[in-house]
């Protein structure tokens, strides 16, 4: 469902047409930690907001939980002596409520929050009337409605200052990334909203410091408007998220490494290729449309030869094998193996779709 949101577009905030860096260390643990680390990211002439967790929402209890409202004037200091804006976690009315009086206006909600509507609206609601700036983290898990749902209820609120931060996705089993990128969700979330400034945090999407770049520059490519970056002095003697943390001065070389990318970049003599390149995508598209649509007419087939013989939709030897050797010739023409599972997942599920209706129209009906 497309909802409109009322926002400052993105092409219109004060970065000077640089992409919006906010760095900073995951907690606030001292004071010295604090505004040593701001003032060497301020060193470094990039960052433009600074960003320090006082309250952490941690997924285990016996974790450190951050050390709370009393950093509250250690942050304002930063913001008198460095002149970096601060923005802050909250997750809840009093969070708000606290930050609020000490004049911090730039918040974000964390991955924890943005699941529970509950605590979305609470925020909402205390943010209410505030010329504020809201940042709000995908949700823990791969629901893009709740990301929307949140973005809507603190547009509601009267909240225009605001944008998405991509921070991954949490998926079962062992995978390089801490948090899935997951690409396509935050391609949507584009799609639907294309004035929403979103920015990428690699830190809590990589997990471990020595994939930043990479999936800094992938922010870039992917014309997203910025980075949130967990910096720190002591990196490896970090409270929370150790693991992902770099220096500030290591923080500057990964950027110095960024190749800039233009969605308009002059192509000069390049437009023509770039357009018969195109035109070849479309048209392959095209044929491959048609061969879906032949496919998804020999399933409806299948589906009265099930019907007549009273066989099962499901064959699982026969999806099993087919899967297998889609995968196998796959890779054989140099695709990767997830991309072909993935494809023909969804190739598959259609056609069971298809067969279900032939089978059981009622059923399928109910289904709507
Ligand atoms: C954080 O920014 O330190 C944090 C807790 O992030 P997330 O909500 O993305 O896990
Ligand atoms: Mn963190």
């Amino acid at each position: 469902m497309k909802t409109d949101i009322n926002i400052v577009p993105r092409d219109k905030w004060k970065t000077g047409g640089r992409q919006l860096l906010i760095a900073g260390p995951c907690s606030a643990e001292t004071e010295e930690q604090v505004f040593q680390t701001a003032l060497r990211l301020q060193r470094t002439g990039r960052a433009f907001w600074f960003r320090a967790g006082l309250w952490k929402p941690r997924t285990r209890p016996d974790a450190f939980e951050g050390v709370g409202a009393k950093a509250l004037p250690w942050l304002t200091r930063v913001n008198r002596e460095t002149g970096l804006t601060i923005i802050t976690e909250v997750a809840s009315a009093k969070h708000v409520e606290a930050c609020l009086q000490t004049g911090i206006r730039h918040f974000w909600i964390g991955a924890r929050s943005t699941v529970n509507p509950f605590t979305v609206q609470e925020i909402a609601d205390a943010l209410k009337g505030t010329d504020t700036t809201v940042l709000i983290k995908n949700p823990i898990h791969a629901d893009l409605q709740l990301w929307l749902g949140a973005l809507e209820r603190v547009n509601k609120a009267g909240i225009t200052h605001l944008g998405a931060i991509h921070r991954g996705f949490h998926v079962h089993g062992n995978h390089p990334f801490r948090n899935h990128p997951l690409w396509e969700i935050v391609v949507e979330l584009k799609r639907l909203h294309p004035n929403l400034p979103v920015l990428c945090d690699p830190s809590h999407i990589a997990g471990q410091r020595e994939l930043i770049p990479y999936l800094a520059q992938k922010a870039i490519d992917m014309d997203l408007d910025g980075w949130m970056i967990e910096a720190h002095v002591q990196p490896d003697l970090a409270w929370s998220d150790a693991r992902q943390q770099v220096t500030p001065e290591m923080l500057n070389e990964i950027l110095e490494g960024m190749v800039e990318r233009k969605k308009d970049a002059p192509l000069n003599g390049s437009k023509e290729k770039l357009e018969q390149l195109r035109d070849k995508i479309n048209a392959l598209d095209e044929e491959l449309l048609q061969a879906f649509r032949s496919r998804m007419q020999l399933s409806e087939q299948i589906g009265e030869l099930k019907k007549s013989k009273n066989m099962t939709i499901l064959q699982l030897s026969r999806w099993d094998e087919m899967l297998e050797q889609r995968i196998a010739n796959g890779r054989m023409l140099g695709l990767k193996d997830e991309f072909i599972k993935r494809l023909f997942e969804l190739v598959h599920d259609e056609s069971i779709r298809i067969q279900t209706e032939i089978l059981n129209p009622v059923l399928q009906e109910e289904k709507k």
